[in-house]
């Protein structure tokens, strides 16, 4: 029974039909192996057939001193949080940043995201759109959550960077609360405003393993709507970090975690959608892809010069692993081979 439904919802999505919620619901309580494969080859027909191009992004993390408290229950990121994440404090210098992104775009990455945590007045979101900006070609995702003001928003805009991110993480505000007791919801709603106000892409996208259900899951997909500028939403399995409050919590299965990232691409046919190595597990990477993800995220060049634990969990995916996973699938993804000659090799700049 549960077979042929799933059945007539798919056959109602290849003839672009719009889905009714308990439709979307049924989708994501779907559990027989054959119904969760067909939903996934649904969601990756239509990225091909809509000709999402398939990227890479890599990172740099600016710093991870965060003035946020309590800290979010969840996080390894910040200074102190994990043994297992960077612990100690840092703040990468200019020099630092510029050796990275140098690296990263010498590989043939496109694209970077500079994130960092809360508490520097964006002045840390500036100095690396600057220096991305200023010496390479890469695209530039910056985020650093909720610190920023419409003028850094406007200067990040003058300083040519493509995409802000601002996570909500999960729209149902009692479990926000919980995981993010030193944040506000309507804080962060708020900045996802200014952002697509602005005029500059948004990436904004859903922690899920938390304690979530599916209505959740749904009404923050729809949430996302009302942000006009929106082109990327990543879809980040929790797994626990060692450590923090929420360590003994369950990790996000990976059924929840690919028909998460199928139904966004069956709502969302031609947006980005964003899967981090390290929420998935790099392992894992193929499966995000057979689901109708487009970008793969922290993907590190194996010369990469820093120490680097993903934002999730501590591993990352290398590039050399992440190209061998594509190659095998005979998928074509947007790698740069020339980027020396086309970049500007000058000093970097106080
Ligand atoms: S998740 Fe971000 S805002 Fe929360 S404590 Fe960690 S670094 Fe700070």
């Amino acid at each position: 029974m549960g077979a042929i439904v799933i059945s007539r919802i798919l056959k109602k999505i290849r003839q672009s039909k719009n889905l009714e919620n308990h439709e979307i619901l049924t989708l994501f309580s779907a559990k027989k192996e054959s119904d969760i494969l067909n939903i996934l080859q649904t969601a990756s027909g239509i990225r091909d057939e809509n000709n999402v191009p398939i990227t890479l992004t890599s990172t740099v993390h600016i710093t991870n001193e965060c003035s946020v408290t309590p800290k979010c229950k969840y996080c390894g990121f910040a200074a102190g949080t994990s043994r297992s994440g960077y612990y100690h404090p840092f703040h990468k210098t200019d020099e630092e940043i510029l050796q990275a992104v140098r690296i990263i775009e010498d590989s043939g990455i496109s694209r970077v995201s500079c994130s960092g945590a809360h508490g520097h007045g964006g002045e840390h979101a500036l100095q690396a759109a600057r220096i991305v900006k200023e010496h390479t070609n890469l695209d530039l995702l910056v985020n650093v959550g909720t610190d920023l003001s419409a003028d850094t928003i406007h200067q990040l805009a003058a300083h040519g960077t493509d995409t802000l991110c601002c996570n909500l993480e999960t729209t149902n505000e009692t479990l926000f609360s919980y995981i993010k007791p030193g944040e506000k919801f309507y804080q962060r709603v708020k900045v996802c405003n200014m952002i697509s106000e602005s005029g500059l892409e948004l990436s904004s996208g859903l922690l899920i393993g938390i304690g979530e259900s599916n209505c959740d899951r749904l009404y923050h997909l729809k949430f996302l709507r009302a942000f006009k500028t929106l082109g990327e939403i990543p879809i980040m399995g929790f797994q626990p970090y060692i450590g923090t409050p929420m360590e003994h919590h369950p990790r996000c299965s990976m059924r929840d975690q690919l028909l998460t990232i199928a139904i966004t691409r069956i709502l969302y046919p031609d947006i980005r959608i964003t899967v981090p190595t390290p929420t998935i597990g790099p392992e894992n990477v193929r499966k995000s892809l057979m689901a109708g993800a487009n970008n793969l995220a922290t993907v590190i060049p194996d010369s990469y010069p820093h120490d680097i634990k993903g934002v999730g969990s501590p591993v990352c995916g290398t590039l050399s692993d992440v190209r061998q996973v594509l190659d095998e699938m005979g998928l074509k993804y947007i790698l740069r081979t020339h980027p020396l000659t086309t970049r500007q090799k000058i000093p970097v700049t106080g």
